[in-house]
């Protein structure tokens, strides 16, 4: 950053092989928040050499599991003791709310604590194949060489959900943050080095997805690539990655529904759902503008209250306050650059051209103090139908949908009608429904009663178009492992097969 050089390849921190850069931009101001080395084709060939080498020479893949879980425990400690620092990065990078930045921060170093936990007990399997002599075991072997592809929303979470099961299983790596954001990964990656992490297990380049892509994404040295990012680039590189029959696990958008009954308006005893049914949907889709591949973008509410609730939602979002990133007084910053805006607008202005009702937003704000950032309103459409673009795709910003359904079935059948399956949040007071609306929906995580909550302990991914891999919990651990089955058979005799 600012002159040091930001690649780190084989052990090594460089610039860029032509020495180009890029200017960082902060979001919130237009500012350049820093200038960092962007690498080239033959930089991201040069840093899968040194995975495959790393990888192939060891020690990192042989290293007793005791001492990796160390390691992974290490690099929390240090992120832990550099939160505040990392978390600076991230707000200027992606303009999100300081407090936000520091969850992020602990909610990596969380990801770390678990993998190195999980690696400790994670067990060969031995299979009883009904002869003594034979012993037949299920080994976990590291599946190679990864590479490590994140987007710019949650940049160094997202990268973490990578490299720490990729560490715990004893892979080698090469991880490429996004060209928008890539701070955090940077100072990240200088903790990993500190932590003891060997020469060449994990490199980093950072530049442009379309100069960087085919390099990454068509090398016969790499065994896996995780990509987290848009649709339309996940297809792109499970293509790319084709020829060589390379495991891709891709993590993508969702255009997920957030469904509300209208019970959470019934009194008992004094007390309804209702304002934490309505605090949940306003935070679920605008939160960090809505930069968020889980928001709850859609709302599929009962006809019956639906007047009253959007009433309520509008009221809420006219009074979030917007800013700078940096000031506690900020519930949410801007958007992440003027491009991405620019198709935010451009969503607005399809909706209204579709005919959805536009309640609330659908402009940029009037305060002059933002005017250099790339902020944006709060936006709500009602009166929807999946008929409309503007709730069949994703739109990445601070824009809510409304549907309405009459009964459970056609809740149900709204909310599994996307080609997405990310995530979904229903609403109810009745907590059979709520398990049985939950069950029905196809989406990798449901939240009842609450919205956005995750744990490392617990699988995130996708049905649909959501992707097809698993990130967190075991599963997790599972995508950078091969399974390879050892028959060993103790008390060897002729098989007997051929009589000649
Ligand atoms: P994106 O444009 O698809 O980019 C994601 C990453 O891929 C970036 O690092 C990008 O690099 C890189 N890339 C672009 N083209 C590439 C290519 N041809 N080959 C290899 N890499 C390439 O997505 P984004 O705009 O950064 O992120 C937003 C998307 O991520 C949304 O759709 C969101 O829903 C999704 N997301 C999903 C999850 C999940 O858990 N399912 C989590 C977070 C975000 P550059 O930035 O340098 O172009």
């Amino acid at each position: 950053m600012d002159g040091e050089p930001d690649l780190y390849i084989g052990g090594r921190w460089c610039h860029a092989s032509d020495r180009g850069t890029r200017d960082v931009v902060n979001p919130a101001d237009g500012s350049i928040a820093a200038v960092v080395d962007e690498a080239t084709p033959d930089d991201a060939t040069a840093a899968i050499a040194a995975a495959r080498a790393a990888f192939d020479d060891g020690p990192w893949p042989d290293t007793a599991v005791a001492e990796r879980a160390a390691v992974l425990d290490r690099i929390a400690d240090l992120l832990q003791r550099d939160k505040e620092e990392l978390s600076l990065l991230e707000t200027r990078d992606t303009g999100k709310t300081l407090a936000e930045s520091r969850i992020d921060i602990d909610d990596v170093t969380s990801v770390f604590r678990y993998y190195a936990r999980l690696i400790a007990v994670a067990a060969d399997r031995l299979v009883d194949v009904g002869d003594p002599a034979i012993v037949s075991r299920v080994v976990r072997e590291p599946i190679g060489v990864c590479v490590l592809i994140a987007p710019w929303n949650y940049p160094l979470l997202q990268m973490s959900w990578k490299v720490a099961p990729a560490l715990a299983a004893g892979c080698t790596m090469v991880a490429k943050p996004s060209e928008v954001t890539p701070l955090s990964t940077i100072a990240f990656t200088h903790l990993v080095e500190e932590a003891g992490v060997p020469a060449g297990v994990v490199n980093l380049v950072q530049g442009s997805g379309a100069v960087l892509g085919e390099a990454l994404t068509t090398s016969a040295d790499v065994d896996f690539i995780s990509f987290t990012g848009g649709l339309a680039t996940g297809a792109t590189i499970s293509r790319a990655a084709a020829d060589n029959v390379t495991k891709v696990a891709v993590e993508l958008g969702g255009k997920n529904p957030h469904i509300v009954f209208a019970d959470v308006a019934t009194d008992v005893a004094g007390h309804s759902d209702w304002d934490a049914a309505v605090d949940h949907v306003l935070t679920g889709v605008f939160l960090h503008s809505g930069q968020v591949c889980s928001a709850g973008t859609r709302l599929i509410v009962e006809e019956s209250i639906a007047d009253d609730f959007v009433s309520a939602l509008a009221a809420r979002a006219e009074t979030i306050r917007m800013g700078d990133g940096m000031d506690p007084a900020s519930e949410t910053g801007p958007l992440v650059s003027e491009q991405h805006r620019a198709k935010v607008e451009s969503y607005v202005q399809l909706g209204i051209s579709e005919g959805a009702k536009l309640i609330t937003g659908g402009a940029r704000p009037s305060d002059p103090a933002l005017a250099d950032g790339s902020f944006y309103l709060p936006t709500i459409f009602d009166h929807c139908d999946r008929s409309m673009r503007i709730v069949q795709e994703e739109t990445f910003g601070p824009i809510l949908t409304v549907e309405r359904f009459t009964d459970e079935a056609e809740a149900i059948r709204l909310g599994n009608d996307t080609e997405y399956g990310l995530a979904a949040g229903v609403r109810t007071s009745d907590p059979a429904r709520g398990q049985r609306v939950a069950r029905a929906l196809r989406h990798g995580t449901v939240w009842l009663n609450d919205f956005g909550y995750y744990t490392a302990a617990a699988e995130w991914g996708g049905y649909g178009k959501s992707g097809n891999g698993r990130e967190l919990g075991p599963s997790g651990l599972a995508e950078y492992q091969e399974t390879k089955h050892i028959w060993h058979n103790t008390a060897p005799a002729p098989a007997g097969w051929f009589k000649g």
